[in-house]
């Protein structure tokens, strides 16, 4: 009988060199506590290693060293032997036969899916970056761990529901249990299976993704934008989240931006599809986020200080470069948004993200567009307007930043309207 006991080792120090020792896992509160075995006293601790047997043949992977996503990749190479294993004693090989009843083995199925995300190329002409990979990984793995589902027709809404509980429990934001949903749903369409269909009634009465209608879309106050972009220490990153503020851009429209993209005598910046050539014959395809282009009008003053970075630039084409001097996009700008909030004690201190990582929930990249949104409809732009320059499809999507109007600004308005009406006695005297 085959064996499907998977080990946990961890890589260790000691005076006779690295060793590699097991450990065991306790449950502590969300996450695990370790304890090494071993008479050895250590010296330095290294990565965690998996350890099964083929035969009597050990296998070995390693996995990291983070303790939790090791205990994640641990159960999971376990549901996969367990899989081998019943599959073999079946008769059947773990590959599903493409005539007959198609199961699709999750487990397996999430390998095949990450070594394609591993491959894939955004728009944009860049690749994934390994923590886009990471979180993959560890979402489905956490969501196999749940669910303890093996094979992809098994997966009820139920599995689904259970899992943004188990989330939600961990003290996760609602925003965040819907990101994780996202990814989610990515890989469980690979798999075959509608999670959007399973959630959501045809009729639309009822609706269970997470967050899904984003009720109140929630900008950065005025405050918070001064102090942030006073905490900005490099005049690239200053420019580049006023960038975000004044025109609404997305993230990748920002840093795919160049010089010849702005008209400086009209005043507008155009957002548009574009296959970008570098001098050393690299080439970028950028195609927005619908495939349309529109052009954003810059208020007078920030413009002036584009035309200033302009300058400064000499000969370079992209707005925002890389850290390195290479005229390419900048990337990682959600980093920046974290760590500037943070220096600016900007940061909630409450939220899990702050208090496990100091990275704030309530900072990053897209909320400055919900705020160019917001503030512009505040600020009396008609929605028409508002959308075109957003890049909206629809007008539903800018309605959203509509938001409720509690400002002083909206009391005046009232008395504007009504104010007269309300002081004027009624005709027939009656009521005074
Ligand atoms: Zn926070």
């Amino acid at each position: 009988m085959a064996n499907t006991t998977v080990s946990l080792l961890r890589y260790c120090k000691t005076a006779s060199g690295w060793r590699r020792m097991r450990v065991s896992t306790i449950r502590k509160g969300r996450g695990w506590n370790e304890e090494i075995k071993g008479s050895q006293s250590i010296i330095e601790k290294g990565e965690y290693q998996l350890r099964w047997f083929t035969g009597s043949k050990p296998k070995f992977k390693g996995v990291g060293d983070d303790l939790s996503a090791a205990v994640i990749a641990r159960d999971h190479q376990a549901s996969i032997l367990e899989l081998e294993k019943a599959a073999k004693a079946a008769g059947r090989s773990l590959v599903p036969d493409a005539g007959a009843k198609s199961q699709i083995a999750l487990a397996k199925a999430k390998d095949e899916f990450i070594k394609r995300k591993e491959t894939t190329v955004r728009r944009g002409g860049v690749p994934l970056c390994k923590k886009t990979i990471d979180a993959y990984e560890f979402i489905i793995g956490e969501f196999l761990m749940v669910t303890k589902r093996v094979y992809a027709d098994q997966i009820l809404d139920q599995d689904l529901l259970d899992y943004f509980t188990f989330l939600r429990e961990r003290g996760l934001e609602e925003r965040t249990v819907s990101n994780y949903y996202q990814s989610l749903s990515t890989f469980l369409r690979y798999c075959k299976v509608d999670s959007r269909a399973m959630l959501k009634k045809e009729d639309g009465s009822e609706d269970l993704r997470p967050d899904y209608d984003d009720p109140e879309p929630e900008p950065y106050t005025r405050e918070e934008v001064e102090k942030f972009l006073a905490a900005c220490d490099r005049e690239q990153d200053y420019l580049f989240f006023s960038f975000l503020l004044n025109t609404g851009a997305r993230e990748l429209e920002a840093t795919h931006c160049e010089f010849s993209d702005i008209n400086w005598g009209a005043g507008y910046v155009h957002f548009k599809n574009k296959t970008i050539t570098l001098s050393g014959g690299e080439r970028i395809v950028f195609r927005t986020k619908t495939g349309k282009s529109r052009r954003v009008p810059v208020e007078p003053g920030f413009l002036e200080k584009l035309k200033a970075w302009h300058k400064k630039s000499a000969g370079r084409r992209f707005l925002f470069p890389q850290d390195n001097g290479a005229d390419k996009p900048r990337t990682h700008y959600i980093d920046v948004c974290k760590r500037v909030a943070r220096d600016a004690g900007l940061t909630c201190g409450t939220c899990i993200t702050c208090l496990s990582k100091k990275r704030c929930e309530r900072w990053f990249l897209h909320k400055w567009r919900a705020t160019y949104a917001t503030w512009s409809l505040q600020g009396g732009i008609d929605i028409k307007t508002v959308s075109k320059r957003l890049g909206h499809t629809k007008i539903e999507m800018t309605a959203k930043y509509l938001g409720e109007d509690r400002t002083e600004g909206a009391l005046l308005k009232l008395s504007h309207v009504f104010g007269a009406s309300g002081s004027t006695p009624l005709a027939n005297g009656a009521g005074a």
